[in-house]
C-alpha cells in the first residue's frame, strides 16, 4: 500500500496533524493507524483540561511560561517554552472552530487552576476533557475524503535504508500489523508521523490505558533515532487503586484542591509532615510522600479522604470520578477511596526540533512520544495537550514543504520490500509474552519507579535482560504477533530508561535516586 502522509495515532497529537493537512491539501492522500479503535487514546482520559493563556486582563505568556520554567527544574529549553505558550491560544481557537466544546463563564472560557500554575488558565469540559476533544476530533477526521483510517493496525517497524538498501537517511513508511488477521503490511510514504502516546504500561500501575507501550519509542530506536529525557516519568500521586477493565483510573489533583485529605494505613493524615502545601504540594512531592508511607505500612494504598467536601460540589464537579467509583461499589460522599501513584507522563521521548522532525528525513514525532524541550525534568499539569496542539501544526507546515522537495521516485516508494519474517506461530512460546511483561512491569516498578537507587538499577539492567532474551528468542521464531510486538518495544524502552537513570546523577523534577542524595 502507498499514501503520501503516514500518521500512526489517533490522539489529539495525530488527528490535529492530519486535519491541518487534510484540510488545505485534497489532492494528498493521508492514512491514520491506530492501534485499537481511534477513540482509546490517553488523550481521552485527560481529565483536566489544556493550559492556555485566556484572561490577559489577569494572566500574560510571561507568567505561563515562567510556571512552565520552573516546574520544569532548569531542564526546559526556553526557546520551545515560549513558542509553545505564545501559540497556544490561536491553536486553542481552531479546536472551538472543529467543533470542541469547552466549559464557558459569563462571556468567555470558564478557566481553572491546577498545581504550579500562578493564575486560572485551564480550559476544561467538566472533569472529561479529552473525551471531548478526542470525539470531535473523531467527527471532523471523519469528513474528510482524502483521509483512510485503518483502525486495529499497528505499527511493527519503520522502513528506513536499512530495509531499501539506499543511503538516503529516510524514513519510507511503516511495516504494520492487522490484529484481526495477524498479516503484516507494507505501508510506504512519503512522510511518516509518529503521534503513538506514552509507555505508561511498562509499570504495573498506570493512569494510561492497556495500548500505551510505548511502540513509537521501540520503533524510533530501532531505526536509530534519538531518544532523551526518558528517566523523567510523572507518577500521578492519586490513581485509584483497584484497576478497573485492567486500568488504574485517576482521581485528578482537582479532588484535592477542593479540600481533599491523603489518610495513612494508621488513619493519619501525613502530607503536612512532608511539605506545607500538604496535599497541595507539587506532583511529584505528594507521591514521593504517599510512596514513603506505603512502603512504611503493610498495605499497598493510601485513602483519599473526600467527606469534608460539599457533596453537591462533588457531584457538580467529578460526575467520572463519581461514575467510576461507583463501578467498583465505592461512594466518594461516605467511603475513603484507595489511591496509589502511577506512572501517568512521560516527559522524554523522540527527539525533535522545533518543528517536529527527528534526524531521520520524512519521519517526524509529535505528542506524548515526542521530547521537545518543553517539559524539562517535570511537565507542568495541562500542558502536554496543549504541545501537541502547537507541534501538530508546526510539523504539518513543515511537512507540506518537504513533501513539495526533493524526494525519491515513485517508483521507489513502490518498490520498498514487504516484510520479512517468520511465518509460524508456536503456541507455547507466544503464550510466554503475558507473564514476561508482568515481570517487566514488576521491575519497573519495584527498582525504576519512583524510588531509584544505583543498585537496584543494576540490578533491573540484569533482570530485565532475561527477559530481552527471552523475547528474543520469541521473536526469532515465529510468526510476529502483537503482543511480541508490544513486548519488544516495551523492553527497548525499559533498557533505554534504565540506562539514561544510570547515567543521571543528581535528583531533578521527577527524577529521584536515594543514592544521589549528598
Ligand atoms: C488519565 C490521564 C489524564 C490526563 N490529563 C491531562 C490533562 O488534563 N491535561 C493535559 O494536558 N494532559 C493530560 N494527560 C496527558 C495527555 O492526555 C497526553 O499526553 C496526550 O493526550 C497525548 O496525546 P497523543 O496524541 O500524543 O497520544 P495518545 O492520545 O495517547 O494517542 C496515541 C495513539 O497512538 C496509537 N498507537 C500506539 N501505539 C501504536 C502502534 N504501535 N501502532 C498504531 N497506533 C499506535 C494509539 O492507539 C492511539 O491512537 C492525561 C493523561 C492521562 C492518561
Amino acid at each position: 500500500m502507498i499514501t503520501d502522509i503516514l500518521v500512526i495515532g489517533s490522539g489529539i497529537s495525530g488527528l490535529t496533524y492530519a486535519i491541518k493537512i487534510g484540510e488545505q491539501n485534497p489532492e494528498l492522500q493521508l492514512t491514520i493507524i491506530s492501534k485499537n479503535n481511534l477513540l482509546e487514546t490517553n488523550t481521552r482520559y485527560a481529565q483536566g483540561g489544556i493550559a492556555v493563556v485566556s484572561n490577559f486582563q489577569k494572566d500574560s505568556y510571561d507568567k505561563h511560561i515562567e510556571d512552565t520554567l520552573i516546574a520544569g527544574a532548569g531542564k526546559c529549553d526556553k526557546e520551545v517554552v515560549k513558542f509553545v505558550v505564545e501559540e497556544g491560544h490561536e491553536r486553542l481557537q481552531e479546536l472551538m472552530d472543529w467543533g470542541t466544546q469547552f466549559d464557558k463563564k459569563e462571556k468567555g472560557l470558564h478557566l481553572t487552576k491546577e498545581g504550579g500554575h500562578s493564575e486560572n488558565r485551564i480550559v476544561h469540559h467538566k472533569d472529561s476533557t479529552g473525551l471531548e476533544i478526542q470525539e470531535s476530533l473523531i467527527r471532523k477526521i471523519k469528513t474528510f475524503p482524502n483521509i483512510s483510517l485503518l483502525e486495529n493496525h499497528t505499527l511493527v517497524d519503520l522502513i528506513t535504508d536499512h530495509h531499501t538498501g539506499s543511503l538516503n537517511k529516510r524514513c519510507y513508511g511503516a511495516y504494520v500489523i492487522q490484529n484481526l488477521e495477524q498479516e503484516i503490511i507494507r505501508i510506504s510514504s512519503k512522510i511518516t508521523v509518529l503521534s503513538t502516546g506514552g509507555a505508561g504500561q511498562l509499570f504495573s500501575h498506570t493512569t494510561n490505558p492497556l495500548n500505551a507501550t510505548g511502540d513509537g519509542l521501540g520503533a524510533a530506536y530501532r531505526a536509530k533515532v534519538l531518544m532523551k529525557a526518558l528517566p523523567f516519568v510523572q507518577f500521578h500521586p492519586t490513581a485509584l487503586y483497584p484497576k478497573i477493565e485492567g486500568n488504574t483510573f485517576l482521581i485528578s489533583e482537582a479532588v484535592r484542591g477542593e479540600g481533599g485529605i491523603l489518610i495513612n494505613s494508621k488513619g493519619e493524615r501525613f502530607m503536612l509532615k512532608y511539605d506545607p502545601n500538604a496535599e497541595l504540594a507539587p506532583r511529584d512531592i505528594v507521591a514521593r510522600s504517599i510512596a514513603n508511607e506505603i512502603l512504611k505500612s503493610d498495605q499497598e494504598y493510601v485513602y483519599l479522604d473526600c467527606r469534608n467536601i460539599n457533596k453537591q460540589d462533588f457531584i457538580n464537579q467529578f460526575p467520572t470520578i463519581l461514575k467510576n467509583c461507583k463501578k467498583i461499589d465505592l461512594n466518594p460522599l461516605i467511603d475513603l477511596i484507595p489511591v496509589i501513584p502511577a506512572a501517568h507522563y512521560f516527559c522524554g521521548g523522540i527527539q525533535v526540533n522545533p518543528f517536529g522532525e527527528t534526524i531521520l528525513k520524512g519521519l517526524y514525532a509529535i505528542g506524548e512520544c515526542s521530547y521537545t524541550g518543553l517539559h524539562g525534568a517535570n511537565r507542568l499539569a495541562s500542558n502536554s495537550l496543549l504541545e501537541s496542539l502547537v507541534f501538530s501544526h508546526r510539523a504539518a507546515l513543515n511537512s507540506l514543504k518537504e513533501i513539495n522537495g526533493n524526494l525519491p521516485s515513485k517508483e521507489f516508494y513502490e518498490n520498498v520490500p514487504e516484510w520479512n519474517g517468520a511465518q509460524y506461530i508456536y503456541d507455547e512460546k507466544i503464550s510466554a509474552t503475558e507473564k514476561l511483561k508482568k515481570n517487566l512491569q514488576k521491575i519497573m516498578a519495584s527498582k525504576v519507579g519512583i524510588f531509584k537507587t544505583s543498585e537496584g538499577l543494576i540490578k533491573a539492567e540484569s533482570e530485565l535482560k532475561e527477559i530481552f532474551l527471552k523475547t528474543k528468542d520469541i521473536y526469532n521464531e515465529n510468526k510476529l504477533t502483537l503482543e511480541v510486538c508490544e513486548l519488544r518495544n516495551m523492553v527497548s524502552v525499559a533498557y533505554l530508561m534504565i540506562k539514561q537513570s544510570q547515567e543521571l546523577k543528581e535528583n531533578i523534577g521527577v527524577f529521584y535516586n536515594h543514592d544521589n542524595v549528598a
